[in-house]
């Protein structure tokens, strides 16, 4: 291995989002549609005007030989509207210099992650299961993560063992053996992939974190949820929100999140960031969907009605455990006593076994469904499917009880 490299990297993986998906399989043997249900898009492009409209800057107004507007000014301006009107905040409380634009919500994790934790200076928080990228992107950068539990039915993060964990962390002094204290709680509103919206306990405990703690409330899914911690923002100076254009905006393909917080965290944000991180197609493309929000939101109320749908026909199944979603996507898992009654060998098997063997049956099935052309993820101990139109939820329903029952 070559020595220049941190050998902490050695053991991390890249990212995949769809494992499996390598270039392994026969093509002849290719489902003909594919139903990208694995990562939470909206199942719906941006209209052909829209596009057409984006064309039209790409052509006339846009000069590739110019660097991006490295202010994002216009697009901040956009943001900082949409966030009070959404909210109802008729006193515009959140200015431009409250928000922060990244390459997706992923950047600014890490910006939040270098701003707060590089160099032995302090550990993160998560409740498995969650999104995976704040630990993943905490590894890179070597930043301890430490993780507490959430409850088996609710996925309500258990705030009793947070709270242990943020005491225990101040008590070490930190040496070069110990882990530097918590100093980033990422909690997600609506969580991925259990899909439950903070509590009212939860929120309790997030505003009694002392504010040498930055908390994170990850709102990717909020214009599904229509649930925000905005109006609370002011009074917790040591909160953030993020949330991004890859989900109801529809503009996954274009790398656009925000994040929402206090002058003095976004300014060092700010700092961080890479000076032209945003490309300007790409706030052009952000700022066209905001200027059309009503036009592209419109579709979010289609979207859960399909998900109640998904869900009650979920729920049909006697193998399947569907949980309540506030998001555009389906959190299900595997009832024990209705595994396929073959993958099981009676009186063998303790209860740690039954736990793996039902892990691998959802990754058979997952790569079953795969094969059929459905693609979902098996992730968290359960499936997250993603709600797509109609017919990709009709097909999804249709494979998932033939391989069920
Ligand atoms: C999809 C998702 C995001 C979006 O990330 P981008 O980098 O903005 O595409 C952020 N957080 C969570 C929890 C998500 O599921």
């Amino acid at each position: 291995m070559s020595s220049f490299l941190r050998s902490d990297l050695a053991q991390l993986m890249a990212y995949t989002p769809q494992p499996g998906h390598g270039g392994d399989a026969d093509q002849a043997d290719q489902p003909t549609i594919i139903d990208h249900l694995d990562t939470n898009e909206s199942p719906f492009d941006l209209p052909d005007d829209l596009k057409q409209k984006l064309a039209w800057h790409y052509q006339h107004e846009l000069k590739t030989n110019r660097y991006p507007d490295g202010s994002h000014g216009k697009l901040k301006e956009a943001i900082a509207l949409y966030v009070n009107e959404a909210a109802g905040l008729a006193a515009q409380p959140i200015t431009p210099e409250w928000i922060s634009v990244g390459n997706g919500s992923d950047e600014l994790i890490r910006s939040i992650l270098i701003a707060t934790c590089l160099n032995g200076h302090g550990s993160i928080l998560v409740a498995k299961p969650t999104f995976s990228m704040y630990a993943i992107l905490a590894q890179t950068l070597g930043v301890p993560v430490v993780t507490v539990d959430r409850h088996p039915d609710t996925f309500a993060m258990d705030c009793g063992a947070a709270q242990a964990a943020i005491d225990h962390s101040k008590m070490n002094t930190p040496t070069h053996t110990s882990a530097p204290p918590i100093r980033v709680v990422f909690v997600v509103h609506p969580n991925s992939p259990t899909a439950n919206a903070l509590t009212e306990a939860e929120l309790q405990w997030l505003r009694s974190v002392p504010d040498d703690i930055l908390v994170v409330i990850d709102e990717a899914y909020y214009e599904f949820s229509q649930t925000s911690v905005v109006n609370e923002l002011a009074q917790h100076p040591n909160w953030l929100i993020t949330r991004t254009f890859s989900k109801a905006f529809r503009l996954a393909a274009h790398r656009v999140g925000y994040s929402i917080a206090h002058p003095t965290i976004s300014a060092t944000l700010e700092k961080i960031r890479l000076p032209y991180n945003l490309p300007s197609f790409s706030q052009a493309a952000a700022l066209t969907a905001l200027q059309h929000r009503q036009l592209l939101l419109a579709s979010i109320d289609g979207i859960l009605e399909e998900r109640d749908r998904l869900s009650q026909s979920l729920k049909n199944i006697p193998a399947l455990r569907i949980f309540p979603s506030q998001a555009n996507f389906v959190f299900a898992c595997l009832r024990l006593q209705h595994q396929q009654p073959n993958s099981i060998q009676p009186n063998s098997i303790q209860p740690n076994s039954v736990q793996l063997d039902s892990q691998s049956y959802l990754t058979d099935l997952v790569n079953s469904l795969r094969q059929q052309g459905t693609l979902i993820r098996h992730t968290g101990g359960g499936l997250r499917i993603t709600v797509g139109t109609a017919d990709e939820n009709q097909r999804t329903l249709q494979r998932a009880i033939a391989y069920l029952s």
